[in-house]
């Protein structure tokens, strides 16, 4: 099976913050999680650099925009080391080779199709979402998304002719060809089907994008609408208009086409792009994953204000497990969350130091105490193991269905079962009695079984930990693999970040 995932490309006016962090570290564990299962995968993410966006933030900083996009494209890229991320691929759309005969490529197919016609147009335009509102859709007045009054406009652009393509897309939507999760997204996308398609603007005067972005192929006094050229980039990077074998491996395949991405882009991803692609006779994505916004600290992430915790910062501070666990096992699957340096430092704390790390380190330690550092050999489940074996046994497969529904929160809890139970059996075993009645003459085979099942939960937790904490896992396993026959010596798996506890 082949899955092709992908994270929306963000506009680089400015660095990333912890809400980008959410979206490429979804992404990284649903790639994780496939690869783990046998499935050929490409994930991949990338910059918008076309974005009239990031020509007035470059000007507002007084910065050449070439540079100004290259400099914050860059702090994206680094996100890639910072937290983990196994990346296969990252699409600039200004400089990327690939881009733009791709773009100019699928802008004749819709063009041949009928679907592109020029048009006077004049409404009102938000410069933060690059896209035209209706004053129905505005609150008092002003940007939902940027609470800010957007301009009025009038010129000449090229429209696509998307009221062709509703039935199309409730069917596609309906029939289970384009599932959008979760159903609350789907039926928002539903119910704007249903409201009527209308056309939309599909150009820019160049004049107005001071000659940033794509031109329209055959007229140049227009430039490519950012959404259009930005959506494009999930097909050109894999060569659809520059060849190569890509397209046909991950796109026109029966394999899965996954694409992740915020609320406020549901609307491009789940209609404009699907009709694009329908115009110019390509497969629609499988699946649109659609996830809900973070705060900090209760205040609205902006990038412009600098609100928004650096995640790069954060991770070189705390550890990528410790960002990767708050993001994976805080944020729910609907509805927003908010991120504080405190929740993140007492969750890490509370679950990775003192309940997973304790773990392996209490197993680890009692191996070297009671068997000198050697692993007992496998034996039937001890008596009162069964939870523990049971939650061992059905961590994968739990996870898996959890992150069949993009319910990350859910996966972590099936992992998370196995350190539960763990620790609870330890409890309640007491090897430490049953070592004492071991010494007294007793039988050692009791012993054996509960460290023996003890030692196969670690195992278990670094295999299935490994999708959503890479790094936690490789060092959980590297507690565990014998040298010599014997386990290395007992070291602490995770630091604690300080919360008081
Ligand atoms: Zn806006």
């Amino acid at each position: 099976m082949h899955t092709y995932i992908t994270t929306t490309i963000p506009y680089v006016n400015a660095r990333p913050h912890i809400g980008h962090a959410l979206e490429v570290v979804q992404a990284d564990v649903l790639a994780r999680f496939r690869r783990q299962h046998g499935d050929r995968v490409r994930f991949q993410a990338g910059t918008d650099d076309n974005s009239l966006k990031n020509v007035l933030a470059a000007k507002a900083a007084g910065v050449d925009v070439r540079e100004f996009v290259d400099r914050n494209a860059e702090a994206f890229l680094a996100l890639g080391p910072a937290l983990s991320l196994t990346v296969d691929d990252f699409i600039r759309t200004s400089r990327d080779v690939r881009h733009r005969p791709g773009v100019e490529q699928f802008w004749q197919a819709c063009a041949t199709a009928g679907d592109l016609y020029r048009k006077r147009y004049e409404g009102l335009y938000c410069t933060g979402c690059e896209q035209f509102y209706s004053p129905a859709e505005l609150r008092a007045g002003r940007c939902p998304e940027h609470d800010t009054e957007p301009q009025r406009v009038a010129e000449q652009n090229w429209f696509f002719r998307l009221s062709r393509y509703g039935d199309r897309l409730r069917e596609a939507i309906t029939g289970g060809e384009l599932r959008i999760e979760p159903a609350g997204r789907r039926n928002e996308v539903l119910a704007f089907i249903d409201s009527g398609l209308e056309d939309f603007s599909v150009s820019r005067p160049a004049e107005r994008a001071g000659g940033w972005g794509i031109p329209v192929p055959g007229d140049p006094s227009q430039v490519i609408y950012v959404w259009f050229d930005a959506l494009c980039n999930y097909v050109t990077a894999l060569g659809y208009g520059t060849g190569g074998d890509a397209y046909r491996e991950w796109w026109a395949s029966p394999g899965r086409r996954v694409h992740l991405l915020g609320k406020g882009v549901l609307r491009f991803h789940a209609v404009y792009w699907p009709a694009m692609l329908l115009s110019a006779g390509q497969p629609l994505p499988t699946d649109i994953f659609v996830h809900d916004y973070l705060t900090t600290g209760g205040q609205k992430i902006s990038k412009s204000s600098g609100s928004g915790a650096d995640p790069a910062a954060l991770a070189a501070e705390y550890g990528t497990d410790a960002v990767r666990w708050w993001l994976l096992r805080e944020v729910p699957r609907v509805g927003d969350a908010d991120f504080t340096v405190g929740r993140m430092v007492a969750r890490a704390d509370d679950e990775l130091a003192n309940g997973l790390g304790n773990l392996v380190n209490r197993v680890v330690a009692m191996i070297h105490r009671y068997r000198d550092g050697r692993v007992p050999d496998p034996l039937p489940v001890p008596a009162g193991g069964e939870d523990l074996d049971a939650a061992c046994r059905h961590a994968h497969e739990h996870a898996g269905a959890a992150l069949e529904d993009f319910d990350f929160r859910r996966a972590t809890a099936a992992v998370w079962a196995i350190a539960d139970e763990a620790n609870r059996f330890i409890n309640q075993v007491r090897p430490w009695e049953l070592s004492r009645s071991e010494r007294d003459g007793g039988d050692g085979r009791p012993l054996d079984a509960v460290l023996g099942a003890l030692f196969e939960a670690c195992l278990a937790l670094g295999r299935e930990l490994a999708p959503f904490l890479p790094d936690a896992a490789a060092r959980i396993i590297g507690q565990c693999t014998p040298r010599d026959g014997l386990l290395p010596a007992a070291s602490p798996v995770f630091r604690r970040l300080g919360s008081t506890a």
